[in-house]
Protein backbone atom coordinates (compact mmCIF):
# COMPACT_ATOMS: atom_id res chain seq x y z
CA UNK A 1 0.00 0.00 0.00
CA UNK A 2 0.90 3.73 -0.59
CA UNK A 3 1.75 5.73 1.96
CA UNK A 4 -0.32 8.57 2.74
CA UNK A 5 0.51 11.32 1.90
CA UNK A 6 -0.32 14.97 3.59
CA UNK A 7 -0.28 18.84 3.12
CA UNK A 8 0.81 19.46 6.48
CA UNK A 9 1.84 17.21 9.38
CA UNK A 10 1.95 18.68 13.01
CA UNK A 11 4.07 15.12 14.79
CA UNK A 12 4.67 15.21 18.50
CA UNK A 13 2.22 17.45 20.32
CA UNK A 14 -0.24 17.03 22.78
CA UNK A 15 -3.84 17.48 20.92
CA UNK A 16 -6.52 18.35 23.14
CA UNK A 17 -9.15 16.78 21.50
CA UNK A 18 -13.13 16.69 22.75
CA UNK A 19 -12.64 13.49 24.51
CA UNK A 20 -9.46 14.38 26.76
CA UNK A 21 -5.48 14.81 25.69
CA UNK A 22 -3.68 12.43 23.10
CA UNK A 23 0.21 12.74 22.10
CA UNK A 24 -0.41 12.12 18.35
CA UNK A 25 0.31 13.19 15.04
CA UNK A 26 -2.31 15.71 12.77
CA UNK A 27 -2.86 14.89 9.38
CA UNK A 28 -3.87 18.17 7.28
CA UNK A 29 -5.26 17.81 3.63
CA UNK A 30 -6.86 20.66 1.85
CA UNK A 31 -7.34 23.50 4.44
CA UNK A 32 -9.45 20.47 6.74
CA UNK A 33 -8.17 17.93 9.19
CA UNK A 34 -7.45 14.55 7.30
CA UNK A 35 -6.02 12.55 9.89
CA UNK A 36 -5.50 11.86 13.82
CA UNK A 37 -2.80 9.57 13.96
CA UNK A 38 -0.75 9.81 11.43
CA UNK A 39 1.35 6.63 9.70
CA UNK A 40 5.51 6.78 10.94
CA UNK A 41 5.57 6.25 7.01
CA UNK A 42 3.42 9.13 5.59
CA UNK A 43 5.06 11.90 3.63
CA UNK A 44 4.17 15.68 3.83
CA UNK A 45 4.89 18.90 1.94
CA UNK A 46 5.04 20.69 5.26
CA UNK A 47 5.75 19.27 8.70
CA UNK A 48 5.75 21.12 12.21
CA UNK A 49 7.40 19.59 14.68
CA UNK A 50 5.59 20.22 18.01
CA UNK A 51 7.12 18.20 20.50
CA UNK A 52 6.85 19.86 24.09
CA UNK A 53 3.66 21.82 22.76
CA UNK A 54 0.31 21.41 22.85
CA UNK A 55 -1.85 21.44 19.62
CA UNK A 56 -5.31 23.21 20.45
CA UNK A 57 -8.12 23.77 17.91
CA UNK A 58 -7.57 27.23 16.41
CA UNK A 59 -8.70 29.78 19.71
CA UNK A 60 -11.47 31.81 18.87
CA UNK A 61 -12.29 35.70 19.88
CA UNK A 62 -15.81 36.26 19.38
CA UNK A 63 -15.92 39.92 20.36
CA UNK A 64 -13.48 41.90 18.94
CA UNK A 65 -14.40 45.69 17.57
CA UNK A 66 -11.86 46.48 14.70
CA UNK A 67 -13.23 49.71 13.88
CA UNK A 68 -13.49 49.22 10.15
CA UNK A 69 -14.22 51.35 8.48
CA UNK A 70 -13.52 53.83 11.27
CA UNK A 71 -10.20 55.06 12.11
CA UNK A 72 -7.12 53.66 10.85
CA UNK A 73 -4.52 55.13 12.99
CA UNK A 74 -6.60 53.05 15.69
CA UNK A 75 -7.59 49.77 14.25
CA UNK A 76 -8.72 48.11 10.71
CA UNK A 77 -9.33 44.60 9.63
CA UNK A 78 -6.13 44.33 8.37
CA UNK A 79 -3.96 45.57 11.70
CA UNK A 80 -6.67 43.41 13.69
CA UNK A 81 -6.39 40.42 12.12
CA UNK A 82 -2.09 40.42 12.41
CA UNK A 83 -2.90 41.26 15.74
CA UNK A 84 -5.25 37.95 16.42
CA UNK A 85 -2.81 35.73 14.65
CA UNK A 86 0.48 37.16 16.32
CA UNK A 87 -1.92 35.83 19.60
CA UNK A 88 -2.59 33.13 18.70
CA UNK A 89 -6.84 33.57 17.46
CA UNK A 90 -7.40 31.98 14.35
CA UNK A 91 -11.09 33.27 13.85
CA UNK A 92 -12.60 36.81 15.33
CA UNK A 93 -16.18 37.94 15.09
CA UNK A 94 -16.11 41.32 14.52
CA UNK A 95 -18.67 43.67 15.93
CA UNK A 96 -20.95 46.17 13.60
CA UNK A 97 -20.57 49.54 15.48
CA UNK A 98 -18.11 51.11 13.39
CA UNK A 99 -18.29 54.44 11.39
CA UNK A 100 -20.62 53.64 9.41
CA UNK A 101 -22.09 50.65 11.32
CA UNK A 102 -22.69 47.47 9.60
CA UNK A 103 -26.38 47.40 9.55
CA UNK A 104 -28.00 46.77 6.00
CA UNK A 105 -27.36 44.69 3.01
CA UNK A 106 -25.37 47.10 1.08
CA UNK A 107 -22.71 47.54 3.73
CA UNK A 108 -22.65 43.77 4.63
CA UNK A 109 -21.67 43.24 1.18
CA UNK A 110 -18.63 45.28 1.31
CA UNK A 111 -17.56 44.11 4.50
CA UNK A 112 -17.77 40.84 3.15
CA UNK A 113 -15.51 41.60 0.53
CA UNK A 114 -13.11 43.46 2.32
CA UNK A 115 -12.92 40.94 4.70
CA UNK A 116 -11.94 37.84 2.73
CA UNK A 117 -9.45 40.44 1.28
CA UNK A 118 -7.76 41.54 3.61
CA UNK A 119 -7.73 39.50 7.14
CA UNK A 120 -5.37 37.71 8.21
CA UNK A 121 -7.45 35.19 9.82
CA UNK A 122 -11.12 34.01 9.45
CA UNK A 123 -14.00 36.16 10.51
CA UNK A 124 -17.83 36.33 11.45
CA UNK A 125 -19.70 39.40 11.20
CA UNK A 126 -22.01 40.61 13.34
CA UNK A 127 -25.08 42.62 12.01
CA UNK A 128 -26.04 45.67 14.08
CA UNK A 129 -29.89 45.41 15.43
CA UNK A 130 -31.21 49.05 15.05
CA UNK A 131 -34.76 49.91 15.17
CA UNK A 132 -35.02 50.94 11.81
CA UNK A 133 -34.24 47.51 9.83
CA UNK A 134 -36.20 45.06 12.19
CA UNK A 135 -38.08 44.53 9.14
CA UNK A 136 -34.66 42.91 7.27
CA UNK A 137 -33.42 41.17 10.29
CA UNK A 138 -34.43 37.65 9.59
CA UNK A 139 -32.68 37.62 6.25
CA UNK A 140 -29.28 39.71 7.04
CA UNK A 141 -29.02 37.00 9.82
CA UNK A 142 -28.12 34.54 7.62
CA UNK A 143 -25.81 36.03 5.27
CA UNK A 144 -22.53 34.92 4.31
CA UNK A 145 -20.43 35.05 7.56
CA UNK A 146 -22.70 36.46 9.67
CA UNK A 147 -22.35 35.02 13.11
CA UNK A 148 -25.50 36.99 14.86
CA UNK A 149 -27.56 39.94 15.12
CA UNK A 150 -25.98 42.26 18.09
CA UNK A 151 -28.11 44.65 19.56
CA UNK A 152 -26.83 47.50 22.40
CA UNK A 153 -29.09 47.48 24.52
CA UNK A 154 -27.69 49.74 26.80
CA UNK A 155 -25.09 53.37 25.28
CA UNK A 156 -21.58 52.05 23.76
CA UNK A 157 -19.25 53.55 21.08
CA UNK A 158 -21.39 54.37 17.88
CA UNK A 159 -24.70 55.21 17.21
CA UNK A 160 -26.40 51.93 17.27
CA UNK A 161 -29.09 50.88 20.53
CA UNK A 162 -32.50 49.77 20.78
CA UNK A 163 -32.62 50.50 24.67
CA UNK A 164 -36.58 50.01 24.98
CA UNK A 165 -38.71 46.86 25.74
CA UNK A 166 -41.19 47.23 22.53
CA UNK A 167 -38.37 47.80 19.87
CA UNK A 168 -36.24 44.92 21.85
CA UNK A 169 -39.30 42.45 21.65
CA UNK A 170 -39.58 43.49 18.24
CA UNK A 171 -36.24 43.08 17.39
CA UNK A 172 -36.42 39.22 18.95
CA UNK A 173 -39.48 38.60 17.12
CA UNK A 174 -37.46 39.18 13.56
CA UNK A 175 -35.67 35.73 13.12
CA UNK A 176 -34.60 32.95 14.65
CA UNK A 177 -31.07 32.75 15.50
CA UNK A 178 -29.51 33.44 18.76
CA UNK A 179 -29.44 37.47 19.21
CA UNK A 180 -25.88 38.66 21.18
CA UNK A 181 -26.79 41.87 23.52
CA UNK A 182 -25.41 44.45 25.31
CA UNK A 183 -26.98 44.56 28.56
CA UNK A 184 -26.98 47.29 30.95
CA UNK A 185 -30.03 49.30 31.22
CA UNK A 186 -30.22 52.41 29.24
CA UNK A 187 -32.46 54.47 31.53
CA UNK A 188 -30.57 54.05 34.51
CA UNK A 189 -27.45 54.90 33.19
CA UNK A 190 -28.88 58.36 31.73
CA UNK A 191 -30.47 58.75 35.16
CA UNK A 192 -27.25 58.00 37.07
CA UNK A 193 -24.95 59.97 34.92
CA UNK A 194 -26.08 63.20 36.43
CA UNK A 195 -24.94 61.77 39.74
CA UNK A 196 -21.26 62.81 38.83
CA UNK A 197 -19.22 65.26 37.88
CA UNK A 198 -16.78 66.08 35.43
CA UNK A 199 -13.18 65.01 36.32
CA UNK A 200 -13.92 63.07 39.06
CA UNK A 201 -11.73 59.13 39.60
CA UNK A 202 -12.03 57.31 37.09
CA UNK A 203 -13.20 54.54 39.63
CA UNK A 204 -16.62 56.54 39.06
CA UNK A 205 -16.94 54.80 36.38
CA UNK A 206 -18.16 51.30 38.37
CA UNK A 207 -20.42 53.04 40.47
CA UNK A 208 -22.13 55.27 37.20
CA UNK A 209 -22.18 51.72 35.51
CA UNK A 210 -23.38 49.89 38.87
CA UNK A 211 -24.07 46.49 39.57
CA UNK A 212 -28.09 47.23 38.92
CA UNK A 213 -27.57 48.90 35.89
CA UNK A 214 -26.34 45.11 34.68
CA UNK A 215 -28.34 43.05 36.19
CA UNK A 216 -31.64 45.16 35.77
CA UNK A 217 -31.02 45.21 31.94
CA UNK A 218 -30.23 41.32 32.01
CA UNK A 219 -33.80 40.82 33.63
CA UNK A 220 -35.80 43.11 31.32
CA UNK A 221 -33.96 41.12 28.28
CA UNK A 222 -34.69 37.65 29.96
CA UNK A 223 -38.31 38.37 30.71
CA UNK A 224 -38.77 39.25 26.83
CA UNK A 225 -36.25 36.62 25.54
CA UNK A 226 -39.04 34.08 27.54
CA UNK A 227 -41.44 36.02 26.25
CA UNK A 228 -40.83 35.60 22.29
CA UNK A 229 -38.59 32.37 23.06
CA UNK A 230 -35.60 33.62 21.19
CA UNK A 231 -32.16 32.66 21.68
CA UNK A 232 -29.78 35.43 23.84
CA UNK A 233 -26.43 35.38 24.48
CA UNK A 234 -25.26 37.55 26.65
CA UNK A 235 -22.54 39.46 26.26
CA UNK A 236 -19.44 40.49 28.72
CA UNK A 237 -21.49 39.38 31.63
CA UNK A 238 -19.91 41.61 35.20
CA UNK A 239 -21.55 40.90 38.27
CA UNK A 240 -22.02 37.93 40.25
CA UNK A 241 -26.27 38.45 40.50
CA UNK A 242 -26.52 38.31 36.86
CA UNK A 243 -24.30 35.11 36.91
CA UNK A 244 -26.23 33.50 40.00
CA UNK A 245 -29.75 34.88 38.06
CA UNK A 246 -28.71 33.46 34.76
CA UNK A 247 -28.43 29.72 35.87
CA UNK A 248 -32.55 29.93 35.82
CA UNK A 249 -31.93 30.61 32.18
CA UNK A 250 -30.41 28.06 30.55
CA UNK A 251 -33.23 27.17 28.04
CA UNK A 252 -32.69 30.65 26.53
CA UNK A 253 -29.60 32.08 27.33
CA UNK A 254 -26.01 31.37 26.96
CA UNK A 255 -23.24 33.76 28.73
CA UNK A 256 -20.27 35.32 28.16
CA UNK A 257 -17.33 36.38 30.19
CA UNK A 258 -14.46 39.15 29.42
CA UNK A 259 -10.93 38.27 29.82
CA UNK A 260 -10.73 41.42 31.77
CA UNK A 261 -13.32 40.41 34.54
CA UNK A 262 -11.12 37.65 35.21
CA UNK A 263 -7.63 39.47 35.53
CA UNK A 264 -8.24 42.77 36.32
CA UNK A 265 -10.35 44.32 39.65
CA UNK A 266 -11.65 47.37 40.94
CA UNK A 267 -10.13 50.02 42.94
CA UNK A 268 -6.83 48.78 41.72
CA UNK A 269 -7.61 48.66 37.91
CA UNK A 270 -8.34 51.97 38.09
CA UNK A 271 -5.63 53.63 40.36
CA UNK A 272 -3.29 51.83 38.10
CA UNK A 273 -4.30 52.08 34.66
CA UNK A 274 -6.68 55.23 34.86
CA UNK A 275 -8.74 55.56 31.48
CA UNK A 276 -7.02 52.65 30.28
CA UNK A 277 -9.26 50.71 32.88
CA UNK A 278 -12.33 51.89 31.47
CA UNK A 279 -14.46 50.10 29.62
CA UNK A 280 -18.04 49.20 29.27
CA UNK A 281 -19.38 47.33 31.61
CA UNK A 282 -16.61 48.22 34.27
CA UNK A 283 -14.39 46.38 35.99
CA UNK A 284 -15.71 45.83 38.89
CA UNK A 285 -14.77 45.04 42.92
CA UNK A 286 -13.31 41.60 44.06
CA UNK A 287 -16.84 40.41 44.74
CA UNK A 288 -17.45 39.61 41.26
CA UNK A 289 -13.78 38.69 40.26
CA UNK A 290 -14.80 35.99 42.53
CA UNK A 291 -18.03 34.92 41.22
CA UNK A 292 -16.64 35.41 37.01
CA UNK A 293 -14.56 32.37 37.70
CA UNK A 294 -17.31 30.39 39.91
CA UNK A 295 -19.33 30.40 36.95
CA UNK A 296 -15.73 29.34 34.79
CA UNK A 297 -15.57 26.52 37.20
CA UNK A 298 -19.43 25.60 37.08
CA UNK A 299 -20.13 25.46 33.87
CA UNK A 300 -22.34 29.11 33.51
CA UNK A 301 -20.05 30.73 31.30
CA UNK A 302 -19.93 29.62 27.50
CA UNK A 303 -17.55 31.65 26.00
CA UNK A 304 -14.75 33.95 26.89
CA UNK A 305 -13.88 37.15 24.68
CA UNK A 306 -11.73 40.13 24.76
CA UNK A 307 -13.98 43.22 23.89
CA UNK A 308 -10.90 43.68 21.76
CA UNK A 309 -11.92 47.93 21.72
CA UNK A 310 -8.61 50.29 20.62
CA UNK A 311 -8.93 53.45 21.14
CA UNK A 312 -6.70 56.66 20.24
CA UNK A 313 -4.11 57.26 23.77
CA UNK A 314 -5.82 61.17 23.36
CA UNK A 315 -9.06 59.26 23.72
CA UNK A 316 -7.85 57.52 26.53
CA UNK A 317 -5.95 60.10 28.43
CA UNK A 318 -9.03 62.14 28.45
CA UNK A 319 -11.00 63.31 31.82
CA UNK A 320 -13.05 61.04 33.18
CA UNK A 321 -16.67 60.30 32.00
CA UNK A 322 -15.74 62.34 28.59
CA UNK A 323 -12.63 59.19 28.78
CA UNK A 324 -13.19 56.82 25.74
CA UNK A 325 -14.21 53.21 26.98
CA UNK A 326 -12.83 50.16 25.57
CA UNK A 327 -9.67 48.29 25.61
CA UNK A 328 -7.46 46.27 23.10
CA UNK A 329 -7.25 42.68 24.11
CA UNK A 330 -7.27 40.41 20.70
CA UNK A 331 -3.72 39.75 20.74
CA UNK A 332 -3.27 38.87 24.89
CA UNK A 333 -6.49 37.35 25.25
CA UNK A 334 -4.25 34.08 24.84
CA UNK A 335 -1.84 34.28 26.94
CA UNK A 336 -3.33 35.95 29.80
CA UNK A 337 -5.72 32.76 29.67
CA UNK A 338 -2.64 30.39 29.16
CA UNK A 339 -1.49 32.23 32.69
CA UNK A 340 -4.65 31.74 34.38
CA UNK A 341 -4.09 28.08 33.46
CA UNK A 342 -0.72 27.88 34.71
CA UNK A 343 -2.19 29.33 38.05
CA UNK A 344 -4.24 27.01 38.28
CA UNK A 345 -7.62 29.09 37.61
CA UNK A 346 -9.05 26.28 35.09
CA UNK A 347 -7.82 23.43 33.33
CA UNK A 348 -6.58 23.41 29.43
CA UNK A 349 -9.24 21.84 28.32
CA UNK A 350 -11.76 23.83 29.83
CA UNK A 351 -9.98 26.80 28.22
CA UNK A 352 -10.71 25.14 25.03
CA UNK A 353 -13.92 24.53 25.91
CA UNK A 354 -14.43 28.53 26.32
CA UNK A 355 -12.59 29.38 23.70
CA UNK A 356 -13.54 26.52 20.80
CA UNK A 357 -15.98 24.23 21.08
CA UNK A 358 -18.09 27.34 23.52
CA UNK A 359 -18.23 29.93 20.01
CA UNK A 360 -19.27 27.01 17.79
CA UNK A 361 -21.94 25.75 19.78
CA UNK A 362 -23.36 28.87 20.73
CA UNK A 363 -23.10 30.80 17.05
CA UNK A 364 -23.91 27.70 15.42
CA UNK A 365 -20.15 28.13 14.02
CA UNK A 366 -19.67 24.73 11.54
CA UNK A 367 -16.76 23.34 11.04
CA UNK A 368 -14.61 24.42 13.20
CA UNK A 369 -14.21 24.57 17.12
CA UNK A 370 -12.54 21.02 17.69
CA UNK A 371 -9.65 18.55 16.77
CA UNK A 372 -11.54 15.55 14.51
CA UNK A 373 -11.44 15.07 10.90
CA UNK A 374 -13.06 17.02 8.19
CA UNK A 375 -12.85 20.07 10.46
CA UNK A 376 -10.78 23.07 9.46
CA UNK A 377 -7.24 22.67 10.29
CA UNK A 378 -7.13 25.36 12.09
CA UNK A 379 -4.64 25.31 14.95
CA UNK A 380 -2.83 26.98 17.87
CA UNK A 381 0.04 25.70 19.15
CA UNK A 382 1.42 26.47 22.44
CA UNK A 383 4.05 26.17 25.06
CA UNK A 384 2.66 25.82 28.70
CA UNK A 385 6.19 26.72 30.04
CA UNK A 386 7.27 29.73 28.16
CA UNK A 387 7.60 32.83 30.28
CA UNK A 388 7.27 36.42 29.00
CA UNK A 389 6.54 40.13 29.69
CA UNK A 390 3.47 41.63 27.55
CA UNK A 391 5.11 44.35 25.82
CA UNK A 392 3.61 47.39 24.14
CA UNK A 393 6.25 47.27 21.41
CA UNK A 394 4.78 44.01 20.44
CA UNK A 395 1.04 44.98 20.06
CA UNK A 396 0.06 45.12 16.13
CA UNK A 397 -3.00 47.65 16.83
CA UNK A 398 -1.77 51.01 15.70
CA UNK A 399 -3.27 52.50 18.61
CA UNK A 400 0.02 50.69 20.37
CA UNK A 401 -1.12 50.19 24.20
CA UNK A 402 -2.59 47.39 26.14
CA UNK A 403 -4.06 47.20 29.62
CA UNK A 404 -2.32 44.54 30.27
CA UNK A 405 1.26 45.85 29.81
CA UNK A 406 4.31 44.87 32.22
CA UNK A 407 2.29 41.66 32.94
CA UNK A 408 4.06 38.34 33.29
CA UNK A 409 2.81 35.17 31.52
CA UNK A 410 3.36 31.96 31.90
CA UNK A 411 2.39 29.92 28.65
CA UNK A 412 2.35 31.39 25.12
CA UNK A 413 1.34 30.73 21.81
CA UNK A 414 4.30 29.87 19.18
CA UNK A 415 2.43 29.37 16.19
CA UNK A 416 -1.51 30.27 14.51
CA UNK A 417 -2.49 27.63 11.53
CA UNK A 418 -5.75 28.73 9.76
CA UNK A 419 -7.10 26.15 7.26
CA UNK A 420 -3.43 24.53 6.69
CA UNK A 421 -1.80 27.31 6.44
CA UNK A 422 1.12 28.87 9.17
CA UNK A 423 0.23 32.32 10.18
CA UNK A 424 2.37 32.63 12.69
CA UNK A 425 4.93 31.02 14.02
CA UNK A 426 8.01 32.75 16.67
CA UNK A 427 6.22 36.56 16.47
CA UNK A 428 6.67 36.55 13.00
CA UNK A 429 3.60 36.75 10.51
CA UNK A 430 4.04 34.58 7.31
CA UNK A 431 2.51 34.62 4.38
CA UNK A 432 -0.21 36.81 2.94
CA UNK A 433 -3.91 37.56 4.41
CA UNK A 434 -5.82 34.18 4.41
CA UNK A 435 -8.40 34.70 5.94
CA UNK A 436 -12.06 34.01 4.71
CA UNK A 437 -15.60 34.40 6.12
CA UNK A 438 -16.69 31.63 8.36
CA UNK A 439 -19.63 29.51 7.93
CA UNK A 440 -23.33 29.28 10.16
CA UNK A 441 -25.91 27.11 10.77
ZN1 LIG B 1 -17.90 44.94 22.74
Amino acid sequence: MMAAHFDLVIRGGTCVLPWGMEQTSVGVRAGHIAALGVAADATAEQSIDATGLHVLPGLIDPHVHLRDPGDKAVESIPTGTRAAVLGGVTTVFDMPNTSPSITDAEHLAWKQGYAEASAWCDMGLYIGGTRTNIPHLASLEVGRGVCAIKVFAGSSTGDLMVEDDESLERVMRAGRRTIAYHSEDEYRLQARKKLFKSGEPYARHMEWRDEEAAFLGTRRLMALARKTARPAHILHVSTAEELDYLKDYRDIASVEVLVNHLTQVAPEAYETLKGYGVMNPPIRGRRHWEAAWAAVRDGTVDTIGSDHAPHSRAAKERPWPEVAAGLTGVQTLVPVMLDHVNAGRLSLARMVDLMCAGPARIYGLVGKGRLAAGYDADFTLVDMRRQRRIEEDWIASPCGWTPFAGMQITGWPVATIVRGQQVMREDEVLGTPVGRLAKFR
